[in-house]
């Protein structure tokens, strides 16, 4: 038979999903791999897709999604932010992921770059390759609180630079940039006629200083907010995320949204709609939760002496594995196996990342301490 499609065979494969995989094979083990709230979804939004399907709320919506949801979102997005957000600049997605692809797809041509960072969710390098792009790491230094810095950046830039993809609070480690790096990234994409892909997903989940949304200093529309739904209300099962860009860019999004999904998920629209109007105590609850878990998984690797990089944002936390002289796949491996603890290694964040391993905060307190616990354990014991 013909060859199948080159991009797709050589596409990275994630190193999260691999551990994921490996650890369905170990019952007992603590899974702190996983970037995903061990909360359920409140009850009123449940509720709210319940009701939306009793009234036969099943059938397609407008494509960028319904519109008394993207006014809800125009008018939260625009009191967060302090700038005016439209319905007619939001798309709503199948998750920020899908709110991320969209966007690849209208920014870019086959050959062009995109700037992505180094560490950075996998999933940005698999996207920017199948959509025939390139790939361009910068680092975001360990050194300095893993917040870029203007010559991590400047010197990547080419005539095929298009886009530069940004994340903060980011996964996996949990830095919030300062209002200087935001600025400064700013001051680079308009240098030299950059699009910003800013993903701002975990920014509800900023513990110490301010979120800095990169599109509170977009004065030309090159900037593509991603957020969604997933995180902040627990609906990662819901597959709701959106974009807010320029209505230029919108009309292509529209257009890449049909032959792609159609519309998002009609009962899924309606419950996010009574998520961002309904009363937000799970928002600020689970807030508290996630900062009592860092606090509580920093205070254990301190008093067993082993490095980690204390997180500002987000519910992820990088752990130093340098001592152990070992591969961050061979440690987590190895972990799984001797220990039953599963947590993501480093180097499918990127290479800047492959002496550390990420452990997310999503777990409950107990097996998230006890996994910790374990894990420096296990480190002492490979030190060398
Ligand atoms: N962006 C970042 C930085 C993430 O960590 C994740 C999920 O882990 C997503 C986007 C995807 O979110 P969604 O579930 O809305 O697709």
């Amino acid at each position: 038979m013909k060859e199948l499609s080159k991009i797709m065979r050589n596409l990275p494969q994630s190193g999260i999903r691999k551990l994921q995989d490996a650890a369905r094979e170990v019952p007992d083990a603590i899974r702190l791999e996983t970037g995903e709230p061990n909360f359920k979804t409140p009850d009123y939004i449940c509720e709210a897709a319940t009701q939306a399907m009793k009234d036969g709320f099943t059938k397609y919506t407008a494509v960028p999604g319904i519109k008394t949801l993207r006014d809800v979102l125009a008018e939260d997005f625009t009191k967060r932010l302090g700038i005016e957000i439209t319905a007619n600049q939001i798309v709503v997605t199948g998750g920020a992921t899908m709110a991320l692809e969209i966007t690849l797809g209208c920014l870019g041509n086959p050959g062009d770059e995109i700037l992505i960072p180094d560490p950075s969710w996998p999933v940005y390098e698999m996207q920017v390759l199948s959509h025939g792009l390139t790939p361009v790491p910068y680092v975001m230094p360990a050194d300095n609180g893993f917040e870029p810095k203007r010559e991590n950046i400047e010197p990547l830039i080419t005539d095929k630079t298009k886009a530069i993809m940004v994340n903060t609070p980011s996964n996996p480690t949990g830095a919030v940039f300062s209002q200087e790096t935001v600025q400064m990234i700013m001051d680079l994409a308009k240098k030299y006629d950059l699009y910003v892909l800013s993903d701002e997903v975990y920014d509800y989940l900023t513990f110490e200083g301010k979120h800095y949304s990169l599109k509170t200093l977009d004065d030309d529309g090159r900037v593509i907010l991603i957020s969604g739904a997933s995180k902040k209300y627990a609906m990662t099962g819901w597959r709701v995320g959106y974009a807010i860009a320029s209505e230029e860019i919108v009309s292509l999004m529209n257009q890449l949204m049909v032959p792609t999904i159609g519309n998002a998920t009609a009962i899924a629209q309606k419950a996010v709609e009574a998520a961002v109007t309904g009363p937000q105590d799970f928002v600020e609850a689970s807030f508290q939760d996630y900062k009592k878990r860092r606090d509580a998984a920093a205070a254990i690797f301190q008093e067993e002496h082993v490095g980690f990089y204390y997180p500002h944002g987000a519910f992820y936390m990088m752990v130093n594995i340098a001592c152990c002289g070992m591969d961050s796949e061979e440690f987590a491996l190895k972990l799984l196996a001797e220990e039953h603890v599963a947590v993501a290694p480093g180097g499918t964040f990127g290479q800047s990342a492959k002496q550390m391993i990420r452990i997310s905060c999503g777990t409950e307190m107990e097996e998230l301490c006890e996994g910790i616990r374990r894990m420096c354990r296990f480190i002492k014991k490979y030190t060398k």
